[in-house]
């Protein structure tokens, strides 16, 4: 017996041992080197250490909310519309981020690409490494479509770093959970279009690629695969967003309540996600309409998996005809803040209001403004829960859209109405003896009069109709109305100009200054200690009863 004890003690103390020696010799780093030398990353890095105070900047939670394609004229059309619905001129009013003490620009182009997209800014946003257009999570040596380039150019995103730090995270979209810009936070895929298995080419399933869906709900296994040392790993907190179709068997009889879709699922090999959700969190909550929504009680609550829509949510313009009701964008802002603040290392939160993108590329500028209104009303519902003195708040966007606002209208002229200048109550008649818009498109589907309608989207069903039309006897002012295009595309275009960058919190002024894109993530990662305090959980010896036995 005596013996036994003395053994028992021995091997402790040889184990105690070993682990202070590991703890040393072998520092582990949460980044992979090619993300972490890579240029992007050094000198990104190198840029924010190098801002007055950089240093002192700490944060304990991180929001990052990106208005997927909100260019600054559509900041300044949709601050100028909802003045206008307050019944002010418009110009004057601000939106809430409007109000933020410190802004910057961002530098918006993919390795690959002069005018981006939503994967390739994404991915720089999350990992502080450009790549190229098209492809989520990984470095620049893809290629795009090819499976076989995925391995070894998986880069490390600031959700990861969070959650291998202990930290709570979440992400909330108005898009498909699975689209490129909530994609980004969680996923490696070569092609963002691989969103379930039947999205995906033979070829890629048999080398052993995974679709995003997939990857979401296996996300915490994945990250403990890649990282065996980090004991704090628990899974996204909060889920919430569109998407169902992707995480549902092609099986009539998994339909939920608000199916559109005869059959709702897409996918083909018989997984259904949400009941694997279910079981790997019994303690969470799965959620599909307003009604379980509401019913989430974020005091007893540590993760939710909100799915709200077979494919994207509705537009904000448009939710009041969801079937079963959905939550707007505000709405599930709050709830994720109350819900992920239950974790005392702070938290981590993605919000993307993904629709005002939508509602460009449809050339409805209505809801693109609409729902750009909607993200400024999150924004208020964030500042409004967090303590801004231990909470960092970045809203930006991906990129731009060939959107503009333009002629001499007056003051407080309906920016959605027909230009009338200073003096005038009558519409400017151009050279060919027409009035026009103040705001309008470059490209895209061109004008359509679709009355009341709120759906920008209904516009599909419809010609191309581009180039200029005679639009003395129509409202333009009107929900369903489509500005005029000038170059006819089947879809308006996004546009490769800087962006804004507002910042509120410690260490928001480190957002000022002309940024490549890639630097938000060195914003986000000096304010929140997130390598430093991954690289900490990763290199601590493991305690001794696991090595021992
Ligand atoms: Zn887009």
């Amino acid at each position: 017996m005596k013996f036994k004890v003395a053994a028992l003690a021995g091997a402790v103390a040889v184990a105690m041992a070993t682990g202070a020696q590991a703890n040393d010799l072998n520092k582990i780093d949460s980044v992979p080197s090619y993300q972490k030398y890579s240029p992007w990353y050094t000198q990104g890095q190198a840029n924010i250490k190098a801002k007055p105070f950089a240093a002192l900047s700490k944060s304990r939670n991180v929001i990052l909310f990106v208005g997927d394609g909100m260019g600054v004229s559509t900041i300044t059309a949709a601050r100028i519309l909802e003045g206008q619905l307050k019944g002010m001129q418009g110009e004057e009013n601000d939106l809430s981020f409007d109000l933020f003490p410190y802004t910057g620009m961002a530098k918006t182009y993919n390795v690959d690409a002069q005018t981006p997209d939503s994967a390739g800014t994404m991915t720089a946003m999350m990992s502080g490494v450009k790549t190229d257009v098209g492809v989520i999570g990984v470095g620049e040596g893809i290629v795009r479509g090819d499976c076989s380039t995925v391995a070894g150019n998986e880069l490390v995103t600031a959700l990861e770093l969070a959650e291998i730090g202990g930290k709570a995270t979440g992400i909330v979209s108005t898009a498909r959970i699975t689209h490129a810009t909530p994609a980004a936070t969680y996923a490696k895929s070569a092609d963002r279009d691989w969103e379930d298995n039947s999205d995906m080419p033979e070829e890629a399933l048999a080398q052993g690629c995974t679709d995003i869906a997939a990857q979401l709900v296996d996300f915490e296994a994945n990250l403990k695969a890649r990282f065996p040392q980090a004991d704090r790993v628990d899974g996204i907190d909060v889920v919430m967003g569109g998407g169902r179709r992707h995480f549902l068997p092609n099986d009539a009889a998994y339909n939920s309540a608000d199916a559109v879709s005869s059959v709702e699922g897409d996918r083909t090999d018989g997984r259904d996600l949400t009941a694997e959700w279910k079981q790997a969190y019994p303690q969470g909550v799965y959620v599909y309409d307003q009604f379980g929504f509401d019913a989430i009680d974020p005091a007893s609550t540590s993760k939710v998996f909100g799915l709200f829509n077979e494919s994207h949510m509705q537009y904000e313009a448009d939710r009041v005809n969801d079937i079963a009701g959905e939550p707007s964008l505000s709405e599930m802002t709050s709830k994720a803040i109350d819900v992920l603040a239950n974790n005392k290392k702070g938290y981590f939160l993605m919000v993307e209001s993904g629709r005002i993108d939508h509602g460009h590329h449809a050339g409805s500028a209505y809801n693109a403004l609409t729902d750009a209104i909607e993200l400024s009303n999150a924004v208020k519902a964030a500042v409004e829960s967090v303590d801004l003195s231990n909470t960092t708040i970045i809203v930006t966007a991906d990129h731009s859209h060939v959107f503009t606002i333009a002629g001499y209208p007056k003051r407080g002229n309906p920016i959605l109405g027909k230009v009338v200048s200073v003096g005038s109550d009558e519409p400017e008649l151009a050279a060919d003896g027409m009035p026009y818009t103040t705001v309008g498109y470059m490209n895209g589907y061109g004008m359509r009069d679709l009355g009341n309608e709120t759906d920008a989207d209904e516009i599909y069903g419809y010609d191309i109709n581009a180039g200029r039309m005679d639009l003395s006897s129509i409202d333009t002012e009107a929900s369903g109305y489509h500005q005029e295009a000038l170059i006819p595309l089947g879809s308006e275009t996004h546009a490769g100009e800087d962006v804004a960058i507002y910042g509120a919190g410690p260490g928001a002024h480190l957002v000022s200054g002309t940024n490549e894109q890639s630097n938000i993530f060195h914003i986000m990662n000096q304010v929140g200690k997130l390598e430093a305090n991954a690289d900490k959980e990763l290199s601590k010896p493991a305690p001794w009863w696991r090595r021992w036995w």
